[in-house]
């Protein structure tokens, strides 16, 4: 017989009754669109929970991996007219999984090293990104691609996405208003990105900066606890949003700008997972860069300068389902340039990334991360814009693996080579 689960009080059980099975959400299900198969499916899905909440089903290793393949892009939620917070749904399952699972030692040895050891510690990423800059730097990366090693050693999918790290630099306590003060802002920096994105994160600073902000860069803040937090890891996830909403403190009231919607998605729902009124209050001041300046300053953009030709705008599904503002990016962008800006034909899909999904689901990854890079490929643009660092690393790699002519890059990049910030 079955064992009884443990930590079923995880999942939130009233919210899955609110599904009524009527299915709306099935075309709109990356994964249930690949494959047709109802377990794959939202509504699949929180059949599959509830039973196994409530001891109908026993936890087994095919019940996990139909969880295990979805991609929590929300998609379903955003299109489910009962309102079913899925999202909660199935992170509240993972948690209730990973209580009760038996983690397999390379699991342990993953979960230990690289996302504990690694993506919690900022110092350790920073050494590591100087790490990799030699190793670029030096020519030892096309030897070491082309030797076999990489894929001998399983690790050709994750140094395949890795950008070409700059020279490293310290981030400042505060970078202050060039232009006449209009405000004080916050910048959550994020684990990855803090090293492999610091262009992105300076031209940002560079174009607040412009529009008279100060920019303020806690220095105690950490991981969003986004991938702890989508694979069951509740404590591992409130640890870091205690740590954020500590460094955050000093910085009062001031909207906390985030440059990956997919942390801004995980800050803005901090009140979810850490229920009191300090979380609560700390995400309705985040908000995404884009978004921002779309709403606060577009104005100064009028008529500006141009960015050129072929410019199409990717939709992380973190900023369209959870932070809502995926039109606003478009709009500031279409604003800015005197040429048209795009939207892919396949916008309202995940291209795959998903956190960490890219490497514990390569196959369903790569399915869906080619749909995207063949959208790129139809629109003819030269440069794709996406605001979230996973998806920019994942779209990336797919281009060069196709051998196409196209950059991919956050929006403060292209605005800051409009604005021609860069000293
Ligand atoms: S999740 Fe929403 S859209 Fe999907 S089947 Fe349930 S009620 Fe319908
Ligand atoms: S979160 Fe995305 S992959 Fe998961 S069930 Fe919903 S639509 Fe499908």
């Amino acid at each position: 017989m079955a064992e009884t689960l443990t930590t079923t009080d995880r999942f939130p059980l009233k919210d899955a009754d609110m599904c009524v099975q009527c299915g709306l959400c099935l075309p709109h299900c990356p994964t249930y669109r690949k494959t047709g198969d109802e377990n794959e499916s939202p509504r699949g899905r929180i059949a599959l929970m509830r039973a196994m909440i409530r001891n109908e089903l026993p936890l087994t290793p095919r019940l996990e991996s139909h969880l295990d393949r979805c991609l929590t892009c929300r998609n379903c939620e955003a299109a489910c007219p009962a309102q079913v917070p899925y999202g909660r749904l199935v992170d509240g399952a993972r948690a209730v999984v990973s209580a009760n699972r038996h983690a397999t030692w390379g699991r342990r040895i993953l979960w230990r090293w690289a996302v504990d050891g690694l993506l919690m510690r900022p110092d350790r990423l920073g050494r590591l990104g100087r790490l990799l800059r030699g190793y670029q730097q030096s020519g030892l990366q096309s030897i070491v691609r082309g030797s076999g090693l990489l894929r001998w050693l399983g690790l050709a999918a994750v140094e395949a996405q890795l950008p070409v790290i700059p020279k490293l630099k310290h981030y400042a306590a505060v970078y202050p208003a060039k232009q006449e003060a209009r405000g004080e802002v916050a910048l959550f920096l994020g684990c990855i990105a803090r090293t492999l994105d610091q262009p992105t994160i300076h031209a940002a600073i560079r174009i607040l900066n412009k529009l008279g902000y100060s920019v303020h860069v806690p220095p105690g803040q950490n991981c969003c606890g986004a991938i702890h937090q989508h694979a069951g890891d509740v404590p591992g996830a409130r640890r870091l949003i205690v740590q954020n909403l500590q460094a955050f403190t000093p910085t009062g009231d001031m909207p906390v700008i985030t440059l990956a919607s997919g942390c801004g998605a995980m800050l803005l729902e901090y009140g979810q997972h850490v229920p009191t009124r300090e979380a609560t209050d700390f995400g309705l001041r985040v908000d995404d860069f884009g978004a921002f300046i779309e709403d606060h300053h577009a104005a100064l953009f009028e008529d500006s300068a141009t960015f050129g030709d072929g410019v199409a705008v990717h939709e992380p599904c973190s900023l369209r389902n959870v932070m809502r503002s995926a039109k606003k990016t478009h709009r500031l962008l279409c604003r800015i340039s005197d040429t048209k800006v795009d939207t892919l034909s396949n916008h309202a899909n995940c291209c795959g990334a998903a956190g960490i999904y890219f490497l514990t689901q390569p196959a369903m990854s790569e399915q869906l991360r080619d749909d995207t890079v063949q959208a790129i490929q139809d629109s003819g643009c030269r440069t794709v814009v996406t605001s979230n660092i996973g998806c920019a690393l994942h779209l990336a790699a797919g281009i060069t693996s196709r051998h196409l002519d196209v950059e991919v890059v956050h929006p403060a990049i292209l605005i800051d080579r409009v604005l021609r910030l860069e000293g």
